[in-house]
């Protein structure tokens, strides 16, 4: 086979590391040198290593050949400092030249249309941001079990990776998604499951049918329109699809993490409320339906009202949303949601808006400054019967709280503030209680059929559509739990990655824990241990009723004791976090009251006494934890995740505790959550799409090399590049080994036996360290052989 070229990179092969060697030295008449010296910033081996690889490079024969190839890539700013003789400034350099090759590569394609590049085995999808003709039934059928050098790159292969792992092997699969928002995650995720429900050969259209309706379905609920992304997704999902072993589909079952559901009580300027409100306003705008919910056709509801969005033309006379609406319902119909169920969805919808239109002003009296009054008692009469539910109860659950003291309950007034606060926390609760209701109900109605043995309905592959790491001007507490999650998948990529090779250091009994490779462990216990880690601070902060931001970011000081956690001068509740993906400077503004999201034991009490069904199994204890989640949620963070195949019931919908606040909080219900997603992930094999946004203007035909390259680093393209020279590149069988080096530690004439003895005498003659022995082979590093090499040159 001829060697491929950087520029056929759909050839770029399994061995990465074999490819870019074969392409550099062809295509840049690169030595094998220089691709060392590239491989040596890769593992940050530099560092104290500097004179090593200051006499390894005057060593070097062709220097001069190295700097032409710099100046050939066209790296201006480098090229004087290559002349500069720094070898970290030339190690520096070579990684520029890396970096350069790959975005390059990427707009080359770009430009020509080919969106799909593989990386190794990571698929990087560059969003078009217009229609392709490339998923037609044509390229259905072109990308079914072919094999992966016969057609180019696309996510349908990745696709059918997966779905003849799961019929060839048995187990279980996992492609994760990742990349910044509006990178083009959930269209790709929306594709991987196209793909995979004709590959599954679903032989009940209704089930395929229903399969790709779920994420309509989910979306509609969970996304909305930013400043970025117009279908922005405001949770995690992690959609399992589910397989006999001979591989038909037999059903699905979706999870979802940290719906952002402050967005219900306000939405930042040029950004909406979840799709859903719309619709519904729209759609029953159209049925002459509003006033049934109580909903105005005249006076928009608070809770949608932001900027200029007029309720009439934006809003209900809006042809889209009416479309979107009809639409919405199908899916709900076809999935197998009742009637009933539906009439119930609506008018929790309509309850949640018409509560945000509840006004309170404070009452002045002698006793009492701090109390608060309802001025427009029609709002909460609408909410109250929505919600069926007494409207003088629900006054009184706003307007005051209980509280025991001395084993006494006292009623206490609560000021308008407060009472804001309660009217606040009710709507979102409700909002986030209703998605996750769907979300379960779904995952029953999909669920394999109870006929079929557990053998024909156990093998999953799941799509993870995760939001990517997040570093904005100001980053709060929801950029904190986001970045968390990058840190544990993160950490997962690193594991596997790890793992490939790990198998082989297994079977030769090579002690594992020799391999050195930038972990992110530390920052992980960091956010996670118990009882010192960041997330349980914040929950014992958030336990005492006297603490402040304040106070939370002293306790941080005070006990976070690592160079990856630091307090900027000058940013009051400021504290900096070192991610793999870069620094990012938080604000701890709201943090504790973020993480209580309590919602009044009254107002759960009230909405457990509704009339409707579907409120009241919204507010009532979800199933009874299994032994093991209990667990789960108490053990927190225990390390290396271990996969765990009986971990896949069915989840509480809400498994929030919701009466005893004191113990439940948003952090520890995310630290249970994000155990769970792990657990499930550990167990299958992953494959990895990484999608990148080629400009911030949403513009086809447009490619912003910066920003590429900005996300090849965070999204950890390049770190993978240099994970895979981590480990022991070269495994060399005893005997070869000898018959190559013995000459360094025996005369010419010496026939020393076949030992792992002799090959450690060599070692030591050559002075070498870090190298490890197997039982039938030798394991090197590059550089090892890179010296041996040397040495036997001059011998
Ligand atoms: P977020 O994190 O905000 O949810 P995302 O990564 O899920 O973002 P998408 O919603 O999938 O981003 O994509 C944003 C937009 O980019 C889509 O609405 C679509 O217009 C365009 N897009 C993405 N992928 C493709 C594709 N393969 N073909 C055509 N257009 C695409
Ligand atoms: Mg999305």
């Amino acid at each position: 086979n001829p060697p491929p070229t950087l520029h056929q990179p759909e050839l770029w092969s399994h061995d990465f590391n074999d490819f870019i060697s074969r392409c550099l030295i062809k295509d840049f008449e690169l030595r094998p040198n220089v691709l060392d010296l590239l491989q040596h910033v890769f593992i940050k081996q530099t560092v104290g290593r500097e004179k090593i690889l200051q006499k390894q490079l005057i060593e070097l024969t062709d220097l001069n050949q190295q700097i032409g190839l710099i100046e050939k890539t066209r790296i201006k700013d480098q090229t004087a400092v290559v002349f500069s003789e720094n070898t970290l400034d030339l190690l520096t350099a070579c990684f520029f030249l890396f970096q350069n090759i790959v975005t390059e590569q990427l707009q080359s394609r770009y430009s020509r249309d080919q969106i799909y590049t593989y990386v190794g085995d990571i698929l990087i999808a560059v969003n078009p941001f217009r229609k392709m003709e490339i998923y037609t039934p044509q390229h259905t059928k072109m990308y079914i079990g072919a094999k992966r050098t016969a057609n180019p790159p696309h996510i349908f292969a990745v696709a059918d990776i997966a779905y003849q792992s799961v019929v060839s092997y048995n187990t279980d699969q996992c492609v994760v998604i990742s990349g910044e928002s509006g990178a083009g995650k959930t269209e790709s995720a929306h594709l991987l499951v196209q793909q995979l429900t004709v590959l599954g050969k679903a032989n009940n259209r209704t089930l395929q049918e229903k399969i790709l309706l779920v994420n309509s379905l989910v979306e509609a609920f969970g996304n909305a329109c930013t400043a970025i992304n117009d279908n922005s997704s405001r949770f995690g999902k992690y959609l399992e699809m589910k397989f006999t072993c001979g591989g038909t589909v037999v059903g699905a079952k979706i999870c979802e993490y940290l719906l952002e559901k402050s967005r219900v009580i306000h939405q930042a300027v040029g950004e909406r409320n979840f799709h859903i409100f719309y619709y519904v306003y729209a759609g029953l705008a159209d049925r002459k339906k509003l006033a049934h919910y109580k909903l105005s056709d005249s006076k928009t509801p608070k809770y949608l009202c932001n900027e200029h969005i007029k309720l009439g033309p934006d809003i209900v006379s809006n042809a889209f949303y009416k479309e979107q609406f009809d639409a919405v319902e199908q899916c709900f119909k076809v999935i197998g949601f009742t009637l009933e169920e539906l009439g119930s969805v609506y008018s929790t919808l309509a309850a949640i808006l018409n509560s945000g239109d509840i006004e309170f002003s404070a009452v002045a009296s002698e006793h009492q400054t701090d109390k608060s009054n309802i001025t427009n008692m029609s709002a909460l009469e609408n909410v109250a019967s929505l919600l069926r539910i007494r409207s003088d109860e629900l006054q009184e659950a706003l307007t005051s709280h209980c509280v025991v003291a001395r084993g006494e309950t006292i009623v206490r007034p609560n000021t308008v503030e407060k009472a804001v606060e309660v009217r606040d926390a009710m709507g979102k609760a409700l909002y986030g209680r209703l998605f996750s209701w769907i979300v379960n109900r779904i995952n029953v109605l999909l669920r394999p059929d109870s006929q079929l043995g557990e053998a024909e309905k156990g093998l999953n592959i799941g799509i993870l559509d995760i939001f990517g790491f997040e570093n904005f001007k100001k980053n709060s507490f929801e950029q904190l739990c986001i970045n968390i999650a990058n840190e544990q998948i993160q950490f997962y990529f690193n594991q596997h990655i790890f793992a490939w090779e790990q198998d082989e250091y297994l079977n030769e009994e090579v002690d594992a824990r020799m391999i050195e490779y930038e972990d992110n462990r530390p920052l992980l216990d960091l956010f996670l241990q118990k009882p010192m880690g960041m997330l349980s601070l914040l929950d014992e902060e958030s336990r005492f009723p006297q603490a402040t931001d304040q106070t939370l970011v002293e306790k941080f000081e005070d006990n976070l004791k690592t160079k990856s956690f630091w307090r900027p001068k000058r940013v009051d509740l400021g504290f900096g976090i070192h991610h793999y993906a870069g620094k990012v400077i938080y604000n701890a503004a709201g943090f504790l009251s973020k993480n209580r999201e309590t919602l009044p034991a009254d107002i759960i009490l009230l909405l457990r006494s509704s009339e409707n069904e579907l409120i009241r199994k919204l507010v009532t204890h979800p199933l009874t934890k299994t032994g093991k989640e209990a667990t789960l949620l108490l053990s927190g963070f225990c390390g290396v995740f271990s996969p765990d195949p009986t971990n896949c019931g069915d989840a509480p919908y809400h498994p929030r505790e919701t009466t005893n606040m004191k113990t439940q909080t948003v952090a520890s219900y995310f630290r249970y959550s994000l155990m769970d997603l792990l657990s499930k992930m550990v167990a299958g094999q992953p494959h990895f799409v990484r999608c990148i946004k080629p400009n911030n203007d949403r513009q086809a035909n447009k490619f912003d090399r910066e920003k590429v390259l900005v996300q090849l680093r965070y999204t950890g393209v390049l770190e993978t590049a240099k994970i895979r020279r981590q480990g022991y590149s070269h495994r060399i069988l005893f005997a070869n080994f000898i018959k190559r080096y013995y000459l360094l530690a025996f005369n010419a004439h010496e026939e020393p036996p076949v030992t792992p003895e002799t090959c450690a005498a060599i070692m030591e003659k050559a002075r070498l360290e870090n190298w490890a022995m197997g039982k039938t082979k030798v394991f090197l590093k590059y550089y090892h052989v890179e010296h041996l090499n040397l040495m036997v040159q001059l011998t």
